[in-house]
């Protein structure tokens, strides 16, 4: 068995989906599972839905159903195939009016129709053209997640819930099924955060002892950085699942970040495949990767550096903890830290509450916030063997005149981190991939 992922682009347009079905009947043969995103644009969309009726009591869902209308009817599928999907989801909408409050519990719920839409339309038309198909949500198939509603964890159970209803699926049908969405324990849905159809694949896949898992997405794999920055960038035909997570973590957008912790367990490849140009054969993500070389540049921007000093807390038992214990009791979490004797320096994402995090930790010692700041992640099994590569980028991005304000480098030894602001970033990534990777 294979499980196949196809993100919005890929069920984009009826175009889109035709072409989609081609590459499902070409892998028939491995017995494959289909796990669906939303149509391209839609989960934005619904979004936007619900902002309207929280802020302003108004309903309004016209783009989404045009969206998915104009779809039916260039695949000569009935018009009416959703009415039920619309039904409901204007039924959220105004609770929402009514409410007039931010609720995450229906923000989820709202969220789940552009799944519970693509999936019908996706084994509708796989019929229609031929191959027998039943579409399923993944929470009646035992994807079952915390109440952390808006980017809900899986719990252990999962696993075998989706194990044993798997398997008994009828095999004269293709199984399409949610990706993005699952339920609590009291049947609420939940959403396991924005991108996150890539974790449900994984985690069906590793349910089920999948040989391999291919993510269909709109790009030719992996590449060694933003190709929107470098021009020169190339793409990775072979990388570690260890290199994929930090890259996926620090910025690289294709997988979500939590895709691989399933496949990682379970020893199951990761193909990224790009169903603009199916024939391609797109980046590999395996456990051996043996190749001392670099891998990739990857970048987050928008995070904040916080320096804090203090001579007299840092000898200090439990220091670190109390501090930590600050961002916790905020929901902060934290990206890079580096400590000397007398000084942590943190990163984090922006967020909310930053006044009120400040003036605690102010009690620990002197604190010093620096905002508008990239990390600029560089990966590679060769940092584990090459000496002086420190050196060597701090020596490259001096020469462009970029300011490096931190140094990470990674616990796992293949990643090395360093914080410069925001304004140097694209020229900081464009000399590195250059010197590193052009030569
Ligand atoms: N449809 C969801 C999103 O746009 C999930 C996914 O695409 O993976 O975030
Ligand atoms: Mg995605």
């Amino acid at each position: 068995m294979i499980v196949m992922k196809f993100g919005g682009t890929s069920i984009g347009s009826s175009d889109q989906i035709k072409k989609t079905v081609n590459i499902i009947k070409s892998k028939l043969s491995e017995d494959p599972i289909i796990v669906l995103s939303a149509v391209g644009g839609v989960t934005d969309l619904l979004l936007k839905s619900f902002s309207l009726a929280i802020n302003k009591g108004v309903i309004d869902y016209s783009e989404v159903k045009e969206k998915h209308l104009l779809i039916l009817k260039d695949l000569k599928l009935p018009l009416n195939l959703l009415d039920n999907e619309f039904l409901d989801f204007e039924k959220n909408l105004d609770i929402l009016k009514n409410i007039k409050k931010d609720n995450l519990e229906i923000l989820d719920n709202l969220l789940s129709f552009g799944e519970k839409c693509s999936v019908k339309i996706l084994s509708s038309y796989l019929t229609l053209f031929g191959i027998k198909s039943r579409y399923y949500y993944s929470y009646d198939l035992g994807m079952l997640t915390n109440s952390n509603f808006g980017s809900a964890e899986i719990l252990s159970e999962t696993y075998e819930l989706l194990e044993k209803s798997i398997s008994l699926l009828n095999k004269n049908y293709l199984s399409v099924i949610t990706g993005y969405i699952g339920q609590n324990k009291e049947g609420k849905i939940t959403t396991l955060g924005r991108g996150g159809s890539d974790y449900s694949a994984s985690i069906i896949a590793a349910a089920i002892n999948a040989k391999r898992i291919e993510i269909w997405t709109d790009v030719d794999g992996v590449m060694t950085t933003n190709p929107k920055i470098v021009k020169n960038a190339k793409k990775i035909s072979e990388i570690s699942f260890e290199e994929a997570s930090e890259l996926a973590t620090f910025g690289g957008k294709i997988l979500h970040p939590k895709t691989i912790l399933p496949a990682i367990n379970k020893n199951i490849p990761v193909c990224v495949l790009n169903s603009f140009n199916p024939e391609y054969k797109g980046t590999i993500v395996t456990k051996n990767n043996n190749k001392k070389e670099l891998t990739a540049i990857s970048y987050k921007q928008n995070v904040s550096l916080i320096k804090i000093k203090s001579t007299r807390m840092l000898y200090a038992h439990g220091f670190l903890m109390r501090l930590f214990k600050v961002f916790d009791d905020n929901n902060i979490s934290i990206d890079l830290i580096s400590t000397s004797e007398v000084s942590v320096s943190l990163t984090f994402n922006d967020f909310n509450n930053l006044n009120e995090v400040i003036s605690k930790i102010s009690e620990f010692g002197k604190v010093d916030l620096f905002e508008n700041k990239s990390i600029i992640s560089i990966i590679g099994q060769k940092l584990k063997y090459e000496s002086g590569f420190v050196s060597k980028i701090t020596g490259i991005l001096a020469k462009e005149q970029v300011n490096i304000d931190m140094i990470s480098y990674g616990a796992s030894e293949i990643n090395i981190c360093f914080v410069v602001d925001d304004a140097d970033l694209e020229k900081a990534v464009l000399v590195l991939h250059k010197e590193l990777f052009e030569i």
